[in-house]
């Protein structure tokens, strides 16, 4: 059997064993790339990919594994999803041959198109574009992208790196950390190796190098990244690099690196607006192979706003915490991973009186007939979807709400929200309202 097939006939051992979102959210997004040393090569998203299956679903996953084949002895992970144009470029081999998928270290899951640009960061993404098309053919050398954390600086220069290779195979691309770079220095000082460690930089034709502001204070190792800047400046090799800072406001760097930096072009990238969260945020869920309804992209891009990496982490954490619990993906899931990200702050800022009022207003039920005794329909209604929001939104313990809502007990709150969690399966209108309600409510939030 090939690999593929193997693949097809643990797929489905596991479809039979494992619940759905485990499925949907871990193995799907999943690839079998090969078969190497007796174990399956499976290639995956993220590290954090790696760490929940091996920690959740090691043991059916092996089991699901030998029983297709039992020459293999388990799985092995890769990280990073080859891009179909890079196959088709033909550099990675497919079949049973090991593809390197580490090649360069540059992370292939960082491309231009799952890049979303927004006016936050396109001056920086046609920079970066630009650079890839003709590195070191223009006057973005060094390019330098600068900015806060998690606003995808280390993505755009991948992708950089992956797009120059794409269009030109025999480019040699070198990507490093600074912190990276200072310790394969001191290494190559503790060895008697700087010849090798300079001959190992100096000979990219694109060198892209991952927060220089780790190089402050460290005078040696600035001292090398200068010579190997300008060996390779003068060659017209291209350098990208990325900072925490505008290169003119470092401190801790020598100003003739510093003035060096200025020949380039500097380009910044902002925190994303909410459209442009809301787009990565549907990016992400799609790459990570799920569908989220929407109010809860709109839910997550309008509390998490200042680090995409943040939002990333919403995300994995919500998949995570469904599959986990075994619980469909739904508000009040989505709510507990959000209060644990931003540190509780979405409950204290609205209360049993304010869902009242906006049920109140949207329903024509006056907030004293909410909490009054009438079982006329239309109020009782009113009623049962105020009690669902307080369950829902605030957490609110059954008693608790029963006491707001004219002393009534737990049973007949918990009655009022089933009831209403059955109605908003089969009515329309029970659908909208509490749609509706639940969006203008912890939209103020
Ligand atoms: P930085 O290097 O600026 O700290 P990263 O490049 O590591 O940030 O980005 C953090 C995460 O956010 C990465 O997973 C990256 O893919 C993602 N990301 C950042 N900006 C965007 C964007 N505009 N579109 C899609 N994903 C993005
Ligand atoms: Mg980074």
């Amino acid at each position: 059997m090939n690999y593929k097939d193997i693949w097809k006939s643990v797929f489905c051992v596991l479809v039979e064993s494992l619940p759905k979102h485990a499925m949907d959210a871990w193995f799907e997004p999943m690839k079998a790339i090969g078969v190497t040393d007796g174990e399956v090569l499976l290639e995956v998203p993220n590290q954090f990919f790696c760490e929940w299956i091996d920690s959740h679903y090691k043991k059916e996953l092996v089991t699901a594994i030998r029983s297709a084949d039992d020459t293999l002895t388990g799985y092995r992970f890769s990280i990073g999803a080859v891009s179909k144009e890079f196959e088709e470029s033909g550099l990675v081999q497919k079949q049973t041959k090991v593809p390197q998928v580490h090649q360069n270290n540059l992370n292939r899951q960082y491309s231009f198109e799952n890049f979303i640009e927004g006016s936050n960061n396109e001056f920086a993404k046609n920079a970066a574009r630009s650079v890839a098309e003709h590195p070191g053919e223009n006057n973005f050398n060094p390019l330098i992208i600068y900015g806060g954390v998690g606003l995808g600086k280390t993505h755009l220069m991948h992708a950089t790196g992956n797009a120059a290779i794409i269009k030109n195979p025999n480019l040699k691309v070198v990507v490093v950390t600074s912190e990276k770079f200072t310790l394969d220095f001191v290494n190559s000082l503790r060895k008697n190796k700087t010849i090798e460690f300079a001959q190992q930089y100096r000979s990219a034709d694109i060198l892209l190098i991952d927060d220089i502001q780790f190089f402050r204070g460290k005078e040696q190792t600035q001292e090398q990244f200068f010579h190997t800047f300008n060996v390779l400046h003068q060659a017209g090799k291209q350098i990208v690099m990325t900072a925490d800072k505008y290169p003119g406001e470092m401190k801790g760097l020598q100003t003739r690196l510093l003035s060096r930096f200025q020949s380039g072009l500097s380009v910044d990238v902002q925190p994303p607006n909410f459209e442009v969260r809301v787009a990565i945020l549907l990016e992400k869920a799609e790459q990570n192979g799920v569908s989220l309804d929407y109010d809860v992209i709109e839910f997550v891009a309008r509390h998490i706003k200042n680090n995409i990496r943040d939002l990333e982490g919403a995300i994995i954490r919500i998949l995570a915490k469904s599959s986990l619990l075994n619980k469909e993906i739904d508000h009040a899931l989505v709510r507990d991973v959000i209060r644990e990200r931003i540190g509780g702050q979405l409950k204290t800022d609205i209360t049993i009186e304010e869902i009242v009022k906006k049920v109140s207003e949207y329903s024509t039920v006056s907030e004293k007939d909410i909490v009054g005794k009438s079982r006329k329909m239309e109020i009782a209604e009113a009623r049962q979807v105020s009690m669902f929001l307080c369950r829902e939104i605030m957490g609110t313990s059954l008693s608790g709400i029963g006491l707001f809502f004219g002393g009534r007990d737990h049973t007949t709150v918990m009655h009022a929200i089933k009831s209403i969690g059955k109605k908003f399966e089969s009515s329309n209108n029970i659908k909208k309202s509490v749609t509706t309600l639940r969006k203008e409510l912890t939209q103020s939030l």
